[in-house]
């Protein structure tokens, strides 16, 4: 009998099939697989859980996010009819965060239909239970272009990093795609491609040709940011997109394993670990930016946040409850600036129709 998880014998039987196997394949199978993946299989959030994200660490988080849509949906024109997209919602709980702060703009409330774009169907099951009882009209699809067409707000927090990401790394011949092999000893290990990709270093920025033999280099497929911008674009929409990473393209390896708020090696226990890389919003901005929406930011969330009022909000919250550290460390997580918090390592970048003008929290 095979010792490995159904997942890894399939990487394995794929790899003997067909050789070594570029990383952002084996991301794909390990999160999204539709029998075995992370997501597929897996509730991953919470304190319990692999790992926490802003929606769930506290409410002000979804509230604010709610907020800004209504402001957004205003600017917009206040359109009757307005599609309120989001992408990997998880839990659903910004969702229902949100749903309840606009409560204060019922013309807002009334004009919304909530379209969750979700892989996993635990998730899906989840972020119904969420939303049941909010009043609002909610649909479910696997991906952006199912939406219907029509005047649309977009947001996802935490959705890009869990998307495949592609590694090349620098030898004195050239760059070589990253892939994931069974070694001498049976394990899972990477290697690289024998040949060189023609003309890679044509399509990095100047500064970035010519690094140390070893260097990595990590792109995303732009697939997901092209059909964001599209959308954006030709509905006259906008969109809020909250990730972790870096403003401006760069070398080096951010591909990580999480399991139960630890780090693991990533080709270890395949399907069962959350996989996630940096986000490269310069990249990803320019990737929405061609379809013809304008890009803003990103901006630390620290700021955006602030901007928002949050500070604001947790006094009213603090105000109103005896859990007051609870707001305070919450608060701390969330706009914090050290390596533990949120709040510099996570970028906002909003993008708009141009007619739709600067969307608040970008303003200069
Ligand atoms: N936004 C949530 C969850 C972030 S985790 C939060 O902040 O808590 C990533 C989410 O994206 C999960 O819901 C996962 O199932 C979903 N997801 C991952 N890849 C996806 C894909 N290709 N299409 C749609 N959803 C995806």
């Amino acid at each position: 009998m095979d010792e490995h998880s159904p997942l890894e014998a399939e990487i394995r039987r794929r790899i003997l099939a067909g050789g070594p196997m570029p990383v952002a394949e084996y991301m794909a199978l390990c999160l999204s697989d539709p029998v075995h993946g992370y997501y597929t299989t897996h509730d991953p959030f919470g304190a319990r859980g692999d790992f926490i994200t802003a929606p769930e660490v506290s409410q002000m988080f979804g509230e604010l996010i709610g907020l800004w849509v209504a402001a957004v949906w205003k600017q917009m024109g206040a359109p009757e009819n307005v599609r309120l997209i989001e992408l990997g919602p998880g839990r659903g709980t910004m969702m229902k965060d949100a749903l309840r702060a606009v409560q204060i703009v019922p013309e807002f409330r009334a004009a919304i239909v909530v379209h969750m774009v979700e892989v996993s169907p635990v998730l899906r099951a989840q972020q119904e239970k969420a939303l049941e009882g909010t009043g609002v009209p909610a649909f479910w699809h696997s991906a952006l272009t199912e939406v219907p067409k029509g005047r649309a707000i977009v947001f996802a927090n935490e959705f890009f990093d869990a998307l495949p990401v592609n590694q090349a790394v620098k030898t004195e011949r050239g760059w070589h795609e990253r892939r994931i092999q069974i070694d001498s000893s049976g394990q899972l290990a990477f290697t690289i491609a024998p040949e060189p990709i023609p003309f890679f270093q044509t399509l990095l920025p100047p500064a970035l040709r010519a690094p140390r033999a070893g260097a990595i280099f990590e792109w995303r497929a732009d697939t997901a940011a092209m059909e964001l911008g599209r959308r954006v674009a030709d509905e006259r929409g906008s969109a809020l997109v909250i990730d972790y990473g870096h403003a401006e393209i760069g070398l080096g390896e951010t591909l990580q394993a999480v399991d139960q708020h630890a780090y693991a090696d990533p080709l270890t226990f395949p399907g069962s670990l959350d996989l996630t890389a940096h986000v490269d919003f310069q990249s990803l901005t320019r990737a929405v930016e061609a379809m013809g929406a304008t890009g803003f930011g990103p901006i630390d969330q620290s700021q955006f946040l602030r901007r928002l009022g949050i500070e604001h909000r947790a006094a009213t919250l603090k105000a109103k409850t005896a859990r007051a550290t609870e707001i305070d460390q919450a608060l701390a997580r969330l706009i914090g600036q050290n390596r533990s918090a949120m709040g510099e390592l996570f970028k906002v970048a909003a993008f708009a129709h141009p007619s739709i003008g600067v969307p608040p929290g970008f303003e200069t």
